[in-house]
């Protein structure tokens, strides 16, 4: 039976003659965590990452809002092409981050705000995020606090996320890294398979969706991604079977 939420098939298996893989990280590879820094990340993932991104001639991107120097350590291993911070930075693209003035100055704002609210903030290189998991009857004042301080702060814009609010550079996007990375060899011509867990991942599922491809949403929620699967094991079991290899686990 369809969920009231649309996708609920999982995924036909990769192509690996075709396809162009573009995965979020946290809540997608990973199980979201309490803690940004308390995520339990598979021995064998960056190096499977890089097994398979071998299967698709290099076909294979991370796209996450974390700062790239975390993604960088988690997937160790992985070398390929990496964006960060919601499509504000890179790595191995030669395209130079989106660096908004004020940064220092913000993150000192919501930092206080965090401290004031008993929030956990969250620095990241190009912006900064509170989240109010442990407080989520301080959704709504927080989500008001981080609307005001992107008016004070125009360069940065405000990305809900779950649990949390993000204040990140304006026009960084998903969706715009996805068009930018299919352009370029060797994702051009290749058919966009992306797969996310958020609504920061919903431009890009729908993205791809309508370039030729098809999205994978991971976990519940709507979306408008053809494909579901329900927790990020699942991704990596997914992920592995291409290269005849059991679930990355834990
Ligand atoms: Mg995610």
């Amino acid at each position: 039976m369809r969920d009231p939420f649309g996708a609920t098939e999982a995924p036909p298996a990769l192509d690996t003659a075709q396809d162009a893989l573009f995965l979020d990280f946290d809540g997608c590879l990973v199980e979201i965590a309490p803690r940004p820094d308390a995520i339990c990340v598979p021995d064998r993932l960056g190096l499977g990452l890089a097994a398979l991104a071998a299967r698709l001639d290099g076909a294979l991107a991370i796209v996450s809002g974390r700062s790239l120097r975390e993604l960088e350590h988690y997937l160790a291993g992985f070398d390929g092409p990496m964006v960060g911070s919601h499509g504000a930075e890179s790595r191995g693209l030669g395209e130079a981050p989106l660096r908004p003035e004020g940064l220092l100055a913000l993150q000192a704002e919501l930092a206080e705000f965090a401290a004031q609210k008993g929030l956990l903030y969250e620095p990241k290189s190009l912006g900064a995020g509170l989240h109010f998991r442990a407080r989520p009857e301080l959704q709504a004042e927080t989500e008001a606090f981080a609307a005001r301080a992107a008016l004070r702060f125009p360069g940065f814009e405000v990305q809900l996320a779950k649990m949390a609010v993000e204040l990140r550079p304006r026009g960084a996007s998903k969706d715009g890294a996805l068009a930018r990375l299919t352009r370029r060899a060797p994702f051009a011509g290749r058919r966009p398979v992306y797969a996310g867990d958020d609504v920061t991942d919903e431009p890009a599922l729908a993205w791809a969706e309508a370039h030729g491809g098809y999205g994978v949403k991971v976990g519940p929620g709507d979306t408008a991604a053809s494909y579901r699967l329900g927790a990020p094991d699942q991704v990596r079991a997914w992920l592995a079977r291409p290269l005849g290899e059991d679930a990355w686990d834990v």
